[in-house]
């Protein structure tokens, strides 16, 4: 595979700039830049490009499917990957062996077969190490929307309190389709008020706030978020056939900004 010196470049340069952002909307918070993690998303990233992502320093990524992950994973050594999309029951075995974080633990069944296989795939270690997973809410309450609704969030956490397996990192969430950035924030405000509540009567629950992607992580991280999981501000466009957000509804096409 030829990896292009013009593609690290690129990436170089647009890492530094999401960077910069990030550390920007830290200071305005009063936030450490380095309390934010930055998944840069390559969901339809061919996988040379991502192999000159990583060499770059985008070293954690982000896919939303397994299958994606398990061809570019073999080309990427060193890169850490997190699970941004939905996991079919059927898939959840390999999941457990390609991400390091599954980020989108969005039921109770889903959570108890993770645990079950957790422990099948947990190799040697004995006991295995918990598995690191977030929690996904709804915390739009939107119909659409996959994830926990916010009134299923006490018992769930019961629940998984009890499955040894899993280790519940916090909370991730998906903003609402919005014109402005700044219409994300109630979202984002929401996600981390719910967080520090939850967390009083749930020691479990860890304190990772996944919010925030290319069009409002600025809002996000001023909101508290630990991980944001940027795709087209360091790769630019995707091609409209992304079954994910269409970039076609809010999102005008233009290349990552220079
Ligand atoms: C695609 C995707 C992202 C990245 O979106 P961009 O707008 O490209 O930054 C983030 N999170 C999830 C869950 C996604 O599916």
């Amino acid at each position: 595979m030829s990896v292009s010196e013009t593609d690290i470049a690129e990436f170089a340069a647009a890492r530094a700039r999401v960077l910069d952002r990030i550390a920007a909307a830290c200071r305005r918070a009063g936030r450490e830049p380095g309390s934010v993690q930055l998944v840069a998303v390559s969901k339809t990233v061919p996988a040379e490009r991502v192999v000159a992502a990583v060499a770059a320093g985008l070293t954690l990524l982000g896919e939303n499917r397994v299958q994606e992950a398990a061809s570019k994973q073999p080309l990427t050594p060193g890169a850490r990957w997190h699970l941004i999309g939905p996991l079919q029951s059927n898939k959840a075995r390999t999941a457990l062996e390609l991400f390091d974080v599954i980020e989108t633990v969005d039921s109770l069944d889903l959570a108890r077969r993770l645990d079950r296989l957790a422990r099948d795939v947990g190799g040697a270690e004995e006991p295995p190490a918990p598995r690191a997973i977030l929690l996904q809410v709804n915390a739009d309450g939107d119909p659409a929307k996959a994830g926990l609704r916010v009134g299923e969030l006490e018992a769930a956490l019961e629940e998984v309190a009890t499955l040894d397996a899993l280790r519940v990192d916090g909370l991730m969430t998906i903003g609402r389709l919005v014109e402005r950035p700044e219409d994300a924030r109630p979202t984002f405000r929401r996600l981390r008020e719910l967080s520090v509540s939850l967390r009083a009567h749930h020691p479990g629950l860890g304190s990772e706030l996944s919010m925030g992607m290319s069009d409002d992580f600025e809002v996000a991280v001023e909101e508290g978020a630990t991980i944001v999981r940027v795709g087209r501000a360091l790769f630019g466009d995707r091609p409209p056939t992304d079954r994910g957000r269409a970039p076609s509804i809010a999102q005008p096409s233009r290349p990552p900004t220079r």
